[in-house]
Order: structure tokens, then sequence, then C-alpha cells
């Protein structure tokens, strides 16, 4: 494919990996960072054949500064780029005004420089949130921010919302979908790890002692990355106003041990067996963010399904065992994990 799109946030671990098969792809490739002259070196060391094929613009989401020129010339945007952190902030609008304003921001000039595409980075947490005991979500349900979900959830629903109402309102010729993933896992290129891989890191290095009754849905970064490609090279009508849902399947915390104990025995000797008991993750709640944000989660399950997304799209999810696999992998051959 020939053209040029804009990824925003080629720092981050999605954002990298869509840049790394758009270049393989034969798409030129434009690119935001907060800050150009530090985040440029580490980019051109990665794709150091890219040449003119990859360009890097300073431009935050905050500001509009940049964005007409990271966005001229180009076909199509790829929106990566969204606050997320480990830790809750104390200001639920710290997610909020970046996620919402910056995904208004790309739109805004991307239309203006005749961008006809716009693929967002969304969130299983703008589809599986605040409905109860409901445990089965697909690309049609919505999280219901009268519960007053976590500042993150919130401000991945609230973005995806904004977007689009603005493209209904403001370009409702834009071939506009966005791409829904669960916990992204999978291979890591440095040690600037999403918060995402921070859990398999964790479960290998020994820092998480006990297992909590918790579960997750898994997703490989190159399948999101993947899924983002082929939302720019699809027919428009395939994927105009559509949603698609990032997830190979929900897995427990103690499966997630379990299956890398199995696969990987040799990385294994730190993994925690045993079940940390309900009544510890609510003690611990009370001085630690993370804790607290798990205790709403135990025994609960959140099974995004991810097949309306490989039926439209054309492809198969790489099994959750193999993400974790590889992403156990990769944290230790690269050093990032010493065991
Ligand atoms: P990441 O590695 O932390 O990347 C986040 C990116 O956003 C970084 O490039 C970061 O730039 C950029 N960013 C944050 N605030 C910014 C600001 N104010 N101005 C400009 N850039 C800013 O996280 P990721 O896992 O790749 O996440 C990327 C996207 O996927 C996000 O939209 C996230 O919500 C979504 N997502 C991730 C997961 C997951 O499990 N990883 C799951 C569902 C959805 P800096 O390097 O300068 O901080």
């Amino acid at each position: 494919m020939t053209g040029t799109v804009l990824v925003t946030g080629g720092t981050g671990y999605i954002g990298g990996e869509v840049i790394d098969q758009l270049l393989a792809d034969g798409w030129s490739v434009h690119t935001t960072v907060r800050d150009a002259a530090k985040s440029e070196p580490r980019l051109r060391a990665r794709w150091s054949d890219a040449g003119e094929r990859l360009k890097v613009f300073s431009a935050d989401l905050l500001s509009d500064a940049g964005w007409a020129q990271a966005t001229a010339g180009c076909d199509a945007v790829a929106h990566v780029a969204s606050p997320f952190p480990m830790a809750t902030p104390r200001d639920e609008n710290d997610l909020i005004v970046p996620a919402r304003d910056g995904t208004l921001r790309a739109l805004r000039f991307a239309h203006e420089a005749g961008v006809t595409r716009f693929v967002q980075t969304s969130s299983a947490a703008a589809i599986a949130y605040g409905h109860g005991d409901k445990e089965h979500f697909d690309q049609n349900d919505w999280t219901n921010l009268a519960a007053d979900p976590p500042p993150y959830i919130k401000s991945k629903t609230i973005a995806e919302r904004a977007a689009r109402d603005w493209v209904a309102d403001n370009a409702p010729g834009m071939v506009f979908c966005s791409i829904n993933p669960v916990a992204v896992f999978g291979p890591v290129y440095d040690g600037d790890l999403s918060t995402s891989v921070e859990i398999v890191k964790k479960m290998i290095d020994g820092s998480i002692p006990l297992l909590p009754d918790m579960g997750i849905g898994v997703v490989d970064v190159r399948d999101v990355a993947k899924m983002h490609v082929l939302a720019l090279e699809a027919p428009a009508a395939t994927v105009a106003g559509e949603r698609f849902p990032a997830s190979a399947s929900f897995l427990w915390m103690r499966d997630m041990a379990a299956s890398l104990r199995r696969r990987a025995p040799e990385l294994s000797r730190k993994i925690p067996t045993r079940a940390m008991p309900d009544w510890l993750v609510g003690v611990l709640g009370l001085f630690m963010a993370e804790m607290k944000l798990i205790k709403g989660e135990l025994g609960k399950v959140r099974d995004v399904s991810g097949k309306h997304s490989e039926d439209v799209l054309g492809f198969t999810f790489i099994p959750a065992e193999q993400s974790l696999e590889d992403t156990a992998r990769s944290l230790t051959e690269r050093g990032i994990v010493k065991l």
C-alpha cells in the first residue's frame, strides 16, 4: 500500500507496533511525540532504514502546536496516543482532558488537512463497564458512565463518544472506526513498558507474591496493530462507523500464571502459585492504588468478544497463552527482567 499515515504516539507500545507494520506494508509514516528532540533518536534507531519514509513531529494532545505540520500531506490517521498510567490520578481530568481534547484536536487537524480515514485506538474500557453483573460484551455495548467508573475508563469512553459525535456533525464523509482492545500483551521493544505489560513483568519477576481472584481480557500487540493496518487498508464500506473489539480471550490471573509455568518453565521460578484472599486485597487497597482498582474486579468476568473483528477484518487472533509466553520471553531476552 502507498500513501502517508499519521500515527499519534510513536513512542508508545501500540503506536510503535503500528508504525512497524505500516512501514513493512509500504506506507510512509508521520508520527507525533511530545518532544521530537528527545524521542526522535530512539525512533530512528528502531527504524534505521526508514529514511524519509518516517517523519517525527512534536505535538502534545493538550496543545494545537505542531498538529498542522504533522497532518499535512497525510491520507489517513491512526490516533493511538492517550494517557494510560498505572496509577489513578487524583483529578480525573488529568486523563479525560487529553483523551477527549487530544482526539478532537487530531480529528480537526486531520479534517483540515484533507484526511479521509481516521482510526481511533479506543478500548474495551469504552465497552464493558458499569453494567453490574453482565459478563459478556461485544461491539454493540457501551460503558455506562452513569455508574461513575474509574477515570481511565471514563476517559476512553468519553473520547470515543466525542470522536463519533464530532465526525457525525463535522465530517460525515470521513471514514471513521475504532479499535477497542482489552489488555495488550506480546513482545516488547524496550524497557519503556505499557501498563498492561507490567502485569506479566510483575508476575515473572516476583513482585506479585499471591494471585488475586481477578481476570482480564488478553490480546496481542501484533494483532492490535494488524487491526489498525487492516482498518486503514480495507474498503471504506467495510470499516466506516465500525467498532472493532480486539480480544483473544478472557483469562483468570491463576490461569495466566499456570499457562506461563507450563509453556515457559525456565522463566517461572518466581511466578506465584497461591491465591491472594479477597480480604487481603481489601486491606492492601487502603494504601495501594493498584489494589484499590483490583478490589472492584474480584471474581468478575468481563469477557469482550473479538469475533466481529475477525469476521469483518478477516484474521484470527493469536491465542492468549501464546501472547503471554511471548511477553515473558521478550522481557527476559531483552534483559528487562533478570531472573
Ligand atoms: P503507552 O505505551 O503508554 O503509550 C501511550 C502513548 O500516548 C505514548 O506515546 C505517550 O507519549 C502518548 N501520550 C500520552 N499522553 C500524551 C499527551 N498529553 N500528548 C501526547 N502524547 C501523549 O500505552 P499503549 O499501551 O501503547 O496505549 C496506546 C493506546 O492504546 C492508548 O490510547 C490506550 O488507551 C489504548 N489501549 C491500550 C491498552 C493496553 O492494554 N495497552 C488496552 C486498550 C487500549 P509519551 O511517550 O510521551 O508518554
